[in-house]
């Protein structure tokens, strides 16, 4: 993460873009923002950060603590001490604090130790910043905790909390932030972020800007190691071939490999809603552009076979699966029920 984020402002440089950005790809909205806000010296003491995993909210995050504590009058300027060592990780007044792994717990202990440091003045910036990241992986207790920092800012301390959705965060610490909604980036924007970056053949990076989502983060770590695309050709190629030709059976003995390892299931499941969105949206005449640009041949098959509304249920059967195998029920059912709901194609 840091040396992409490195790699990006040193590309910026390069292609002698405009300085006074955040060497940011997308988001230009939330940049303007929170530029006009420092500009104007009314900085909030909490920002809430949402949207979907790997839209580049940390990413973001750090650019905002660089232009708060950078040095030079065109903020961030990418080349101060300042913005170099939060770039790279190693300044010592911004702190990142997150569970151990993701889907791990932010502990209590945690936000106490950040506390004692927080209640310190800052080393060398203007600003102590604490970035809390994926905010929803802390139980009530350890959210709650954070309240007093919250309640009596010191002036020198910006919290930044990240989270997918904001349901995911108490009443109370919401109503102390302010709430920056990071969207999706266009495909296009990905694909342009993605050819300035890296050598790689501009199909793969188009089929990574597509399947990206708008997911900024996702995409530049796919590209900075394509064979993650394999896993998705093994996903889309087994949804293909479950529709051809398979029988009950055979659908039966595809689920119990299946549900033996749900990570990986939950993977195919979300690269499958990709597929039959495509179907669908061919079904349906639509000319918006399809994610799987690689299985087109394949697609276009299967919205002449199977209609409009069949692709619609299939891709909903599939989200309800994703919600199911998030909800603790037996993996192994649910996956069954989905497989012989699919239509044969
Ligand atoms: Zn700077």
């Amino acid at each position: 993460m840091v040396a992409v984020y490195h790699n990006e402002v040193e590309n910026r440089k390069k292609m002698n873009q405009q300085v006074n950005n955040w060497f940011l790809s997308g988001h230009e909205w939330a940049v303007q923002q929170l530029s006009r806000a420092i500009a104007n010296q009314r900085i909030g003491h909490a920002y809430l950060l949402t949207g979907p995993a790997h839209i580049g909210k940390t990413t973001f995050a750090k650019a905002f603590a660089m232009a708060l504590n950078c040095e030079s009058t065109l903020r961030p300027c990418g080349e101060c001490r300042s913005c170099r060592l939060i770039a790279q990780d190693g300044h010592v007044d911004v702190t990142i604090v997150e569970a151990d792994r993701v889907g791990g717990t932010l502990k209590i202990d945690q936000i106490r130790e950040l506390q004692h440091m927080l209640a310190l003045r800052p080393y060398e910036a203007t600003y102590r910043v604490a970035i809390l990241r994926r905010f929803q992986e802390a139980n009530p207790a350890t959210q709650n905790a954070i309240l007093k920092t919250l309640e009596e800012p010191a002036s020198s301390v910006i919290l930044i909390l990240t989270v997918e959705y904001i349901d995911q965060i108490l009443p109370t610490i919401l109503s102390r932030c302010q709430i920056i909604n990071l969207r999706p980036l266009s495909s296009e924007q990905v694909y342009n972020a993605l050819l300035s970056q890296f050598d790689t053949d501009p199909s793969t990076l188009e089929l990574i800007a597509r399947l990206s989502g708008g997911r900024i983060g996702w995409a530049i770590r796919t590209a900075h190691d394509p064979s993650q695309l394999e896993q998705r050709n093994v996903a889309i190629q087994q949804l293909s071939d479950i529709l051809a030709n398979k029988s009950r059976v055979e659908r039966f003995k595809i689920a119990e490999f299946l549900s033996k390892d749900k990570d990986t299931l939950r993977i195919h499941l979300d690269y499958w809603i990709t597929f039959w969105r495509d179907v669908m949206l061919l079904a349906s005449g639509s000319s918006a552009e399809i994610i799987n640009v690689d299985y087109s041949d394949r697609l276009k098959e299967l919205a002449r076979r199977l209609d409009y509304k069949t692709a619609h249920q299939a891709l909903e059967h599939t989200r309800q699966a994703t919600v199911q195998l998030g909800q603790n029920v037996n993996t192994r059912l649910a996956i069954e029920v989905l497989l012989l709901r699919y239509p044969a194609g």
